[in-house]
């Protein structure tokens, strides 16, 4: 009569405790609600706490679809799926799966950015853990707080940089919360081990220091030793309260991200999405592009608009590649250029350089504006993240369309509202020549009578495989040839009918398939670099695909 175990993820917790009555109808990760079968109501104790009818998954899910769509904005929907997902993970995540291309963008991005904007009004019930500097000297303590025990997987933020937001302070849960259910939508790693962190600074952001509904500290963002020792003490008890956990760095502002990744990537197993992921997924898009184009990496010149973490991390992870094909390090850099909000990287620019621009700041004449550095430079692709909407201009692509016969164009910020030009703008101004691709999502466009579909350029096709992947190895890193792996596999899993309408990823509705095949290729690597604590099975991909979460209800009694 004991409810089962939970859903095996990555190793078997055991059974847990007997729960019966409202203690299995409030805790999500058990609670069927109506689908509850007429011996479980006897048996658990909660005939009377439901109405009579049972129904069946599959019913519970078209009810929950039509109150979804029949909400009028997307935040009321992100609000009632947030209340599904504290109520019953299973139904949630069954919906989330069978209707992915629908529900990410209100889980995730678009919506999670107006959601974190609001998200001290709409927060309801915890889910995750705010750590702020008022913890400090107690944070081991307070992660013990954390009610289920054998944590994998740690998502978490300082609020600094939330998607092209800014500063939201500890607004910016809705991102480590929403990452998380990522996880374990596409990759399938159970809720139960996934852990979503705030940690509380304090903010920048006089709006919210000044206003009334702010949840988090009321004070200035801390620097400097009081930051690295707080974030110091984090690690370290995350290392001993949850020592097989993986930590991934999210929306850092990017001299604290680059920082944290660099001094701590070899001290906990960790990632950085927004450097690491951000550039395999928009590498896979190169990739993809060129089964278009016809050329080779070798042949690309890149011109970024924006040198913060994403750019600087896919123009890395491009080099990284095009030594692959060949080119040494210095040919392969020569290969990336960067206009940031200062024009031109270039040497003698004359302002101090952060760490991360000097490889990039190459021996040329300066060009003050983006448009003046596509005219010199003639790039074949343009990628934009900059956080700064509308700055591909008619003039731009009009420009990349003369230069190039297929003109790559990527249009990476997040959300909608900061993308550097709309689908429509790169398809029409090109003549539909362009191979697009954004950060969010944008319906395809018909230009001449020729249906283009935009690739979407999500992270959500990168991190749930690689971090699965890192996890079931027990990799001891996650290292830059995983990232690479993993863009190489997302672009060979783009087929013939993706490409036919121009998309350079393959459909969402694969994402899965996706998720397994990039974990499969980032524990292979681990195992290939001695990385991995666990051993090697004999399929690999059999394994994986064994422990990845599934949405159906078991059977208690
Ligand atoms: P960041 O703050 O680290 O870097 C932003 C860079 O853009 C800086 O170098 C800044 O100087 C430059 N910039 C700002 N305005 C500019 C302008 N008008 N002209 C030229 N340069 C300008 O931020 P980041 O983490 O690199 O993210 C940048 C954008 O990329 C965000 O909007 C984010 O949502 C998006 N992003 C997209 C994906 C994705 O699509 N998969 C992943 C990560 C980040």
């Amino acid at each position: 009569m004991n409810p089962p175990a939970y859903p095996d993820g990555l190793s078997a917790w055991g059974e847990p405790p007997l729960v019966t009555g409202m203690n299995v109808l409030t805790n999500p990760l058990l609670n069927k609600g109506t689908a509850f079968t007429e011996r479980e109501r006897d048996v658990l104790g909660i005939r009377g706490l439901l109405p009579p009818r049972v129904f069946t998954l599959e019913e519970q899910m078209q009810r929950t679809l039509i109150s979804v769509r029949g909400k009028p904005a997307a935040i009321e929907k992100y609000i009632y799926l947030t209340q599904l997902q504290n109520r019953n993970e299973i139904l949630f995540y069954r919906l989330v799966m069978e209707h992915i291309e629908e529900m990410v963008p209100l889980i995730y991005t678009p919506t999670v950015g107006e959601a974190c904007l609001q998200y001290g009004s709409i927060y309801r019930r915890p889910r995750g853990m705010f750590i702020s500097l008022r913890e400090r000297g107690h944070i081991a303590e307070i992660l013990r707080h954390w009610p289920q025990p054998g944590v994998r997987l740690i998502v978490v933020t300082d609020g600094e940089r939330i998607l092209g937001l800014g500063d939201l302070g500890a607004l910016g849960m809705g991102i480590p919360v929403g990452k998380l259910s990522l996880y374990t939508a596409c990759a399938g790693l159970h809720p139960g081990y996934c852990l979503p962190i705030t940690l509380d600074v304090g903010t920048e952001n006089a709006a919210l220091l000044s206003g009334p509904a702010y949840i988090g500290l009321r004070e200035k963002r801390a620097r400097g030793a009081a930051y690295d020792e707080f974030i110091e003490e984090f690690v370290l008890a995350v290392k001993e309260v949850f020592p097989k956990a993986l930590l991934q760095w999210e929306d850092f502002g990017n001299t604290n991200a680059f920082r944290l990744l660099h001094d701590y990537r070899h001290r906990i197993l960790s990632f950085n999405d927004d450097i690491q992921g951000t550039a395999a997924v928009a590498l896979a898009g190169v990739i993809g592009a060129l089964r278009l184009t016809k050329s080779s990496l070798k042949q690309q010149k890149l011109l970024f608009l924006g040198a913060g973490e994403a750019g600087t991390g896919i123009a890395d992870l491009f080099v990284a590649a095009a030594q692959a094909e060949g080119l040494t390090e210095a040919e392969a850099r020569a290969r990336c250029w960067f206009v940031d909000s200062k024009g031109l990287l270039v040497k003698n620019r004359g302002d101090k350089l952060a760490h991360h621009k000097l490889p990039y700041a190459h021996e040329h004449p300066f060009a003050a504006t983006l448009e003046e550095a596509v005219k010199v430079l003639k790039p074949t692709a343009l990628i934009g993240v900059s956080g700064t909407p509308q700055t591909f201009t008619q003039e731009i692509v009009t420009t990349m369309a003369k230069l190039n016969e297929r003109p790559i164009i990527f249009a990476l910020s997040n959300p909608t509202s900061k993308a550097e030009c709309t689908a429509e703008q790169a398809y029409g101004w090109s003549d539909g020549r362009a191979i697009f691709a954004s950060g969010s999502p944008f319906a395809p466009v018909e230009v001449n009578g020729r249906r283009h579909v935009p690739g979407q350029g999500n992270n959500i096709y990168i991190f749930p495989g690689v971090g699965l992947g890192a996890l079931v190895a027990e990799s001891r890193e996650v290292t830059d040839r995983m990232f690479l792996a993993a863009a190489q596999t997302l672009a060979s899993l783009v087929g013939p009918e993706d490409l036919a309408v121009g998309r350079v990823y393959p459909s969402l509705t694969k994402i899965r398939a996706v998720s397994l095949a990039i974990a499969t290729a980032v524990a292979e690597e681990a195992h290939r670099a001695g990385l991995a604590s666990a051993p090697r099975p004999r399929d690999l991909a059999a394994d994986i695909q064994a422990r990845m979460f599934q949405p159906v209800y078991r059977e208690y009694v």
